[in-house]
């Protein structure tokens, strides 16, 4: 009998997509299916980015590229960082990679080992926390919760930091709250960790575009004192609406940016090329489409909190990042889980239970409105008639 190391039975999965899969069948045996389980944009990638993409493989870039990506690409990823953090970083320190995850990956690999420990948020991107269990460390998840409006506590992450903790992880916007931590908690953040010069910090800014009610995103790459171990994450998936061309990118402090080059050699050797093309027509072209895209997620945004908040025993803080509503079904005395599953056999609506992500998840459900106005409003009115009925 073949056996695989044993790494491979703690390493989880992302339930967004056994939901997915579920609703599909579902759909394929004729029943009517409302998706708010999935996250990704709804919209196509805007025009002038896919153009890009044709273009470069007519203009025959159909080879490897080095595998930090190609230069104009990097140079992009520098400008855009520019133009949005006001910051300036060295296209030297920026890898393109197949994906927002692929830094993920690379970080958790490069801390994540028996004995260190691992920071992460609570209820958080599932990823995070089976790729911790993946390098053997151990994850000590950072409580992210609904009265702080699902914004990072830097007392609460400090608090948990040990002489074990190799690397903390950072979201804002986050997944799946829709919580922007606000500046005077990243300030207080970055000031307590100046007393562990040895940790690393990922921050996952995918959702760094969106943000609404006049609440701006502060990203960590605008703090110099955590420069020198800050990995930045960000990517074209959200921002424009290409999530299945596979294109992200990184900023690595020196130290760990070779490291993380020979990873992408030794893993994927590169992301393939036109997709590259297509990254810089996406970052340098006119940013029209994604403050349409975030205007679209706003008008969408207040139908989902006011139809949420207008279900029996539902409430539901209004998110002020992403494009997902994180509502507290407590009072509704089912468990998140078997709600979602009931949610989807019997009203046609699919949604992702909270513990999905993580323990503090439970008693919440992740609705994500990457969806249009009609079918949200549609799939409001079924969950309020499956709760009266229910009650
Ligand atoms: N980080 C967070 C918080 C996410 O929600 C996602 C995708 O859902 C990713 C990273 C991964 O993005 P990508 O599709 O670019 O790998």
């Amino acid at each position: 009998m073949l056996s695989i190391v044993p790494a491979f039975g703690r390493i989880g999965e992302e339930n967004a997509f056994a939901v997915l899969a579920r609703a599909n069948q579902l759909a394929s045996e004729g029943r009517d299916i409302i998706n708010l389980g999935i996250g990704q944009p709804d919209m196509p990638t805007p025009g002038p980015i896919v153009e890009a993409g044709i273009k470069a493989l007519r203009d025959g870039h159909h080879g490897y590229t080095p595998a930090t990506g190609i230069l104009p690409l990097r140079e992009a990823v520098a400008r855009d960082i520019h133009r949005r953090h006001g910051v300036e970083v060295s296209p030297d320190s920026v890898l393109i990679v197949p994906g927002g995850k692929v830094t993920m990956f690379m970080a958790i690999l490069m801390f994540g080992e028996p004995g260190a420990e691992i920071l992460y948020p609570d209820p958080g991107f599932p990823i995070y926390r089976s790729m911790i269990e993946f390098t053997g460390a151990t994850p000590v998840p950072v409580p992210i919760r609904e009265e702080n409006g699902f914004a990072f506590s830097a007392a609460d992450t400090l608090s948990l930091i040990s002489d074990k903790t190799r690397l903390l992880i950072v979201n804002s916007p986050a997944n799946p709250t829709g919580g922007v931590t606000p500046k005077h908690e990243i300030d207080a953040l970055v000031a307590g960790l100046a007393r562990y010069p040895d940790i690393a910090v990922l921050s996952d800014e995918i959702y760094g575009t969106m943000t609404y009610d006049g609440e701006a995103h502060h990203s960590l790459l605008t703090y110099p004192e955590i420069r020198d171990r800050l990995i930045y994450l960000d990517g074209a998936s959200k921002t424009y609406a290409m999530t299945g061309w596979r294109l992200g990118w990184s900023v690595w402090p020196k130290p760990l940016y070779e490291a993380a080059r020979k990873l992408a050699v030794n893993a994927h050797s590169c992301v393939n090329a036109a997709t590259q093309w297509a990254g810089i027509a996406a970052l340098d072209g006119s940013q029209d489409c994604v403050a349409e895209m975030v205007a679209e997620f706003d008008r969408r945004r207040a139908l989902v909190v006011e139809g949420l908040n207008g279900l029996p025993n539902v409430s539901c803080i209004t998110p002020k990042g992403a494009f997902y509503a994180f509502p507290n079904v407590v009072k509704t005395g089912w468990k998140a889980k078997k709600l979602t599953s009931a949610l989807l056999e019997e009203a046609g609506v699919a949604v992702i239970g909270g513990p999905d992500f993580g323990v503090n998840g439970e008693g919440y459900l992740r609705l994500s409105y990457a969806n249009s106005a009609e079918n949200i409003a549609r799939a409001l009115e079924r969950m309020r008639t499956f709760l009266a009925e229910r009650l």
